[in-house]
């Protein structure tokens, strides 16, 4: 089996079908034709890999598909317009009216949004857990749970779960493992060693990797593809071309880009964390971050994405910090080139979040980290020397 450098840079390619490039062409197509009304007959029955129609995919969208599915290390892979299509993909595939839903407390806050006003409405309902639960899990097992929704880290507040031991009791009870994976990229965590059922990645972020395109990817082993199959195209959910091809190109540097961003955000974490100003450090390869073990033990590796609790500084404070950034642009998304900042709200229900530390999200791009480190320098200044 060859190492997962080599597949971002392989799978997916096949020059001797499009006339020896090495990438595919960028199929824009809604009419698939077919040579005869025996050849469409066959082709309803190849439903994976012979095109019948644009919105179920097309050779440049299959080798986006192929290409995360190897890196993830399940075995299909549907690709969709968004992450949060692929999270909904993803849910909708196992849930019917009157079942459960168990959610962690720090998902991200559009998975919350989804069970609050949607699968509530078609009588779905959603209990969520604290994601250090671990094998405690079982105790919010009901009849009807269907899915259990995991995010490690999450992306706010970057806690860790035991994947492997939630996922554990879940197997004994038929419940499916629903993990947005997109932190780690897949990169950094393999969610089928681990327990997961299904995989969800937002692709707009370090897939595409240069902040241009909107794509999300739903990975499965063989016996859940054909649930999630259905439930993507049942909803209409479908990749555009342009960006399923730019999903692969970003893919092919993921690796070298993913190094740097990991390697200059312990920079910055490591700087951050002597800095006064600074409470805590959630980047969940330092000890100060809930659920570090756990990631040491499940994880090779961290990507560019972190949170810092500030000391109580008033909002307007923390804005003259963040709205003087130079390099660090004040935006939701992540996993680009270039560094972000947001300030984040977090809602819990689960849990609790002491709110009077103002919660910092980073991004750290692929800049030197000394011009970064710079920014935040005066970033902080700015923080203390407000009145
Ligand atoms: C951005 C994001 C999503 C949603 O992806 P979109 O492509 O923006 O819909 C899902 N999960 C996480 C953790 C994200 O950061």
């Amino acid at each position: 089996m060859k190492k997962q450098d080599t597949k971002l840079v392989h799978s997916g390619s096949h020059p001797e079908k499009q006339g020896g490039s090495v990438n595919p062409p960028i199929y824009h197509a809604s009419t698939v034709s077919k040579p005869s009304v025996a050849a469409l007959e066959i082709a309803k029955n190849e439903p994976d890999t012979n095109f019948m129609y644009g919105r179920h995919g097309t050779p440049t969208s299959r080798a986006f598909e192929e290409t995360v599915a190897a890196l993830e290390g399940g075995e299909r892979c549907v690709a969709v317009g968004s992450g949060l299509s692929a999270i909904i993909t993803a849910m909708l595939a196992f849930v019917k009216q009157g079942d459960h839903v168990l959610v962690c407390d720090n998902a991200y806050s559009p998975t919350r949004n989804f069970s609050e006003k949607f699968l509530k409405r078609f009588g779905v309902e959603t209990t969520y857990y604290d994601p250090f639960i671990g094998t405690e899990i079982i105790k919010h097992f009901q009849d009807n749970t269907k899915v259990i929704y995991t995010e490690s880290p999450g992306s706010h507040s970057f806690e860790v779960q035991d994947i492997p031991a939630i996922a554990e009791q879940c197997h004994k009870s038929e419940i499916k493992v629903v993990m947005d994976n997109t932190w780690s990229a897949g990169y950094f965590f393999k969610p089928f060693n681990h327990g997961v059922d299904v995989s969800v990645q937002a692709a707009t972020k370090y897939y595409v990797g240069h902040s241009d395109a909107m794509l999300g990817a739903v990975t499965t082993k063989a016996e859940n593809f054909a649930a999630i199959r259905d439930s993507a195209r049942i909803l209409g959910y479908h990749a555009a071309p342009d960006d399923a091809y730019l999903g692969l190109r970003g893919m092919r540097t993921l690796a070298s880009r993913l190094k740097r961003h990991e390697k200059n955000a312990l920079i910055v974490a490591d700087w951050l964390k002597t800095r006064p100003e600074v409470h805590t450090l959630l980047h969940p390869a330092f000890p100060s971050c809930p659920g570090h073990q756990i990631w040491k033990r499940d994880f090779t590796g961290s990507s560019g994405l972190f949170s810092i609790l500030l000391n109580e500084y008033s909002g307007d404070a923390v804005a003259a910090m963040i709205d003087g950034l130079e390099l660090f642009a004040l935006g939701g998304s992540w996993g680009g080139y270039e560094s972000l900042v947001w300030k984040t709200q977090l809602t819990r229900s689960a849990t609790k979040w002491d709110s009077t530390k103002p919660c910092i999200r980073l991004h750290v791009g692929l800049e030197d980290p000394d011009d970064l480190i710079a920014d935040l320098t005066e970033g902080l200044d700015r923080l203390n020397n407000f009145s």
